[in-house]
């Protein structure tokens, strides 16, 4: 197996992590050491006694640098299972995977690097000194269940960050600070968009008046898009019988992971995981011709999913998401233009934002090697993923095949994005799907009068509220554009001679539905302007003598600084014209 030299480097740093935890435990037991993205990291079980605390890791880390200034050379050697059981008598971890190994008849390998000896497929570099002292850096410690189950012992585990320069660790850790700085958790509070409740529970987030405004600007902005394409609202409920889940297929897909609602009177629900199979029950309530089609839905509203309890947190892991969901019912003849039509609205919605640029397509095909996974007819499933390969060339989307990813009933285009933390972000799709409206049975009478089933075309533009408002957060770092703003602007009235026309003016904008806050504490000018900073408001306005004699406002912006008098008639027209071309 060959891979590059960075991995290399990381994988070699585990391995000398582990050496320098011996050093200081000389009973630890070694589970498992692995590189990730930008480091790597080991689990050890320490021995009774002894543990580990922030302080240790410098002590470790040092201990690292001195192996690698030894220039140890790593080598490779293949050995039998009863060499290898011998080897590693006292690690029972490494017992268990040698045995796993061995009844798969897997070869054994161990990496030897100085008086070290590790269970390990390699590869790895040839000698410490590939390795650069200042390059790397262990960045915490964490619990970790041994092979991820619960059920298992928690053992220690300890993350390093490796890079082949030094420059290269110290860009990665001012982004990492920027990242920080960004995340949604930390802004959500101290601008109070959301919060938690131990009492309402882990997962389930409470969004506040601010939060929620956003949520309903995003709401209102993406539904007039759709409308004016032909989306018409629904509305359905959030519980239905599982016999819906049983033919859609979602029982079987989402298994465990389904909500069960049961009551004494004998109710047997499970909560939605998925909004379409609802929606196809609409489509089906009445009989449709092909003049009717293509007929859309689209609802904003909560699906539940049972994610395993260690895995919620923040807005991008819950158990109830508010997902933004359409569904096109259409002819075969359709499915084309309606593709199209679907990525410009995702185009025009996504360059407004400012993230279009950094984006890229993935044309998510089936796993050909596992058709079971799916439903479906496998012509259909050519010509949808033909038409989709079509659809990107023309509009230019430059989509890669991606084996495996499609959706349970047929292939996607999936849009990526980068967040702040340079994480990929998986949003907007459309999913072209011949097979559900053939398990329900849905039907069109076409010009010449025979039933036929329509095709059913899946989109979300922002998908998850959750999941988007945790990435504006960090795009914007909380400095949302006006047109998303809780607050747009505050009124600040110099001193107490200035409150009575700076009533006038907070009426005013209230009036014109400007979302406007006056601040007539007893703070000072100073203090209240640092305060509309620390709350990221778009615009503030000083209010002093000069602009009661004027009959105007002052206006400061956040990004742009003193903006000049205005009167406030103009301010409003001003304000208006920038909400509505969502800048
Ligand atoms: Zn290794
Ligand atoms: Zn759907």
């Amino acid at each position: 197996m060959k891979k590059d030299k960075i991995h290399n480097i990381r994988h070699s740093l585990a391995h000398l992590l582990a050496m320098a935890v011996k050093e200081k435990d000389p009973e630890v037991k070694f589970a498992i050491g692995p590189t990730i993205d930008n480091g790597f990291y080991y689990d050890f079980e320490f021995s009774e006694g002894f543990s580990l605390s922030d302080k240790d890791l410098k002590d470790i880390q040092k201990r690292m640098k001195k192996l690698v200034s030894k220039k140890i050379d790593f080598v490779e050697k293949e050995i039998t299972e009863k060499e290898a059981l011998e080897i590693f008598k006292d690690q029972p971890y490494k017992l268990e995977l040698i045995k796993e190994f061995a009844q798969e008849n897997k070869k054994i390998t161990v990496y030897e690097s100085g008086s070290f000896t590790d269970l390990c497929e390699g590869p790895h570099i040839k000698n410490t000194e590939e390795i650069n002292t200042d390059a790397f850096k262990l960045t915490r410690l964490a619990g970790a269940y041994w092979r991820g189950d619960e059920k298992n012992i928690m053992l220690t585990r300890i993350y390093g960050i490796a890079f082949e320069t030094k420059e290269e660790l110290g860009e990665y850790l001012t982004r990492q600070e920027e990242a920080e700085k960004r995340d949604h958790r930390k802004l959500g509070k101290e601008l109070d968009l959301f919060c938690f409740s131990s009492i309402v529970g882990a997962g389930l987030p409470l969004f506040t008046p601010k939060g929620t405004v956003i949520k309903e600007e995003l709401q209102k902005h993406i539904e007039k898009v759709c409308r004016n394409y032909g989306f018409q609202t629904v509305i359905t409920p959030h519980l239905a019988k599982i016999d819906l889940y049983e033919i859609s297929g979602h029982a079987k897909k989402f298994g465990k992971e389904l909500f069960h609602v049961s009551s004494e009177a004998g109710h047997d629900f499970v909560m939605k995981p998925v909004q379409c199979p609802h929606q196809t029950q609409i489509y089906a309530s009445r009989p449709r011709s092909y003049k009717d089609l293509p007929i859309r839905y689209m609802e904003s509203e909560k699906q539940y999913r049972a994610e395993k309890t260690g895995e919620v947190g923040g807005l991008n892991r819950v158990y109830a998401i508010t997902v933004e969901d359409g569904h096109t019912f259409c002819t075969p003849d359709q499915v084309k233009n309606e593709i199209i039509g679907l990525v410009n609205i995702i185009k025009d919605f996504y360059t407004a934002l400012g993230l279009w640029d950094n984006h890229w397509v993935s044309l998510s095909v089936r796993d050909y090697a596992h058709p079971e996974k799916y439903i479906g007819e496998p012509e259909d499933w050519d010509l949808c993923e033909e038409m989709l390969q079509v659809v990107s060339n023309e509009l230019g989307l430059n989509a890669k095949r991606c084996e495996g990813e499609a959706a349970l009933y047929g292939p996607k285009l999936d849009f990526m994005f980068r967040d702040a933390m340079g994480k990929e972000v998986q949003i907007p799709t459309v999913q072209v799907d011949f097979a559900t409206p053939k398990k329900f049975n849905l039907l069109y009478t076409d010009k010449n009068g025979i039933e036929k089933h329509p095709v059913m075309v899946h989109r979300a533009v922002l998908g998850s509220y959750e999941r988007f408002m945790a990435l504006l957060i960090e795009h914007f770092a909380g400095a949302f554009p006006l047109w998303l703003s809780p607050i747009q602007v505050r009124v600040l009235p110099i001193a107490d001679t200035h409150k009575k026309y700076a009533a006038e003016v907070f009426e005013k904008l209230k009036n014109s539905e400007i979302r406007a806050e006056i601040d007539d504490s007893n703070e000072t000018l100073g203090k209240k302007i640092r305060n509309c900073k620390l709350q990221k408001i778009p615009y503030f306005l000083v209010i002093g003598d000069k602009e009661i004699e004027d009959k105007t406002v002052t206006i400061e912006s956040r990004s742009r600084g003193n903006e000049g008098s205005i009167s406030v008639d103009k301010l409003v027209e001003k304000f208006n014209k920038e909400i509505k071309e969502k800048k």
